[in-house]
């Protein structure tokens, strides 16, 4: 298979197995663990196995989204960079093995003959420079046509840089591998959203499968670890709150306050500071730190602050107000917890985004990152993937092939 997004696979995801949850739920009884990790253990070596390479159709399909349905307990994970360089790498080689882009997700076409006119072909293929070599020329020919709609939403260069006629720009073959890398880190994103959406529904062997990927991605990437961070734990960055978040933040009306401050901003900031990644739906802060202080010194001000700047004020207003905050995080009615009172009530998860529309519509003014972002805290943890990529590359990290191509403003 040429591409896990393309027609062919759309259509085997949808006439086969009635979608992708239905997909994730029979893979398991078709994929063994070792089987699906064999598709990305090889990224140390940089070898890609043969027969790696020669899988085909739903054998392709299955291990492919075996990976994938692992990315739902992380999305922007290490194990999800490892996942997206090694499937990046197979489906890139084996595009060059057959030799044409035709049938992937890109709606690329080859271009008709005679439809570049000849004085054209002459200046960007330089057809008359007789000291080019064969391959030379074979980079040179465009070779390629896209819809000219179809390429904006890709294409992030100036549009002086490639050949446009008739609605359509014209592409070489590295501009055309180029621009499906990019549809390829799109549709990664699309996808690992989705499923993060159903994690909770997905069968153990995703987990288990998620926990083989960690070891394997700490081990490729142990140089680097640390410049990539791996979507654990840590100080939170302000600047990279998706902007719900950051108009809760600002402080809000007295009709949105409760929404804002005591449901949004209080499940967004602890499970980003705490615990981002959770396994499951019923974790406790106490499952994910050892003593209260975090909570007192880093999510709690904030959130009264942000209480403090509402009109009204919020806590001013409602003082009982801090006991819902406590009940929110999973303490019950309390103002003075303890860490075991963790899990005497639920620590709620942060809304959703059509949650966050349906009930305080002012809150969402969505920018281009929220594209294909379905919750606040997968808009935050995918900019810190983004900044910790770049980072690890900037300083001397290893680069990839999907890295080289700068998809982080592909979501
Ligand atoms: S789309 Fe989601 S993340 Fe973006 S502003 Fe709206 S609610 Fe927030």
């Amino acid at each position: 298979m040429l591409d896990p997004f393309g027609p062919e696979a759309r259509r085997l995801v949808k006439d086969e197995f009635g979608g992708i949850t239905e997909l994730l739920m029979i893979i398991p009884s078709y994929v063994g663990i070792d089987a699906a990790l064999e598709r990305v253990s090889w990224i140390k070596s940089g070898e890609i196995p043969k027969d790696i390479l020669e899988l085909e159709g739903i054998r392709d399909l299955l291990t492919f989204y075996a990976l994938l349905g692992a990315l739902a307990f992380s999305p922007y994970g290490l194990e999800r960079e490892v996942v997206r360089e090694a499937n990046l790498r197979i489906y890139h080689r084996r595009i060059l093995q057959k030799g044409t882009l035709v049938g992937v997700s890109t709606p690329l076409e080859a271009v008709p003959g005679g439809e570049i006119p000849e004085r054209d072909r002459t200046i960007l293929e330089r057809t008359h420079h007789t000291e080019l070599s064969p391959d030379e020329r074979r980079k040179l020919r465009l070779g390629y046509r896209i819809h000219l709609s179809k390429f904006l939403e890709l294409w992030e260069g100036s549009l002086k840089e490639v050949y446009v006629r008739n609605g359509y720009a014209y592409l070489t073959e590295e501009g055309a591998i180029e621009l499906w890398k990019r549809s390829f880190e799109r549709n990664f994103d699309r996808a690992v959203n989705l499923l993060y959406e159903i994690r909770d529904e997905l069968p153990d062997y995703y987990l288990r499968l998620y926990e083989k990927l960690g070891e394997i991605a700490r081990e490729h990437y142990k140089e680097r670890l640390e410049r990539m961070g791996s979507a654990k734990a840590q100080p939170l960055r302000f600047d990279l709150f998706p902007p719900c978040v950051k108009i809760a933040l600002g402080g809000v009306p007295s009709g949105l306050r409760n929404y804002a401050i005591t449901v949004l901003l209080t499940s967004f900031l602890s499970y980003a500071r705490l615990c981002p990644n959770p396994p499951r739906r019923d974790v406790r802060i106490k499952d994910c730190v050892s003593d209260l202080g975090v909570v007192e010194r880093e999510i709690l001000p904030v959130i009264i602050e942000a209480g403090n700047r509402c009109s009204p004020p919020l806590f001013e207003d409602q003082p009982h107000e801090v006991k819902n905050i406590w009940y929110h995080l999973g303490f019950g009615l309390t103002d003075s917890p303890t860490l075991e009172d963790s899990g005497n009530s639920t620590w709620y998860f942060p809304p959703n985004c059509s949650k966050i529309r349906a009930n305080a519509p002012e809150l969402c003014r969505p920018d281009r990152d929220c594209r294909n972002i379905k919750n606040p805290l997968t808009y935050y943890l995918r900019k810190l993937y983004l900044e910790n990529r770049r980072k690890g590359e900037g300083e001397g990290g290893e680069t990839d092939e999907g890295a080289k191509e700068g998809g982080e403003e592909n979501g």
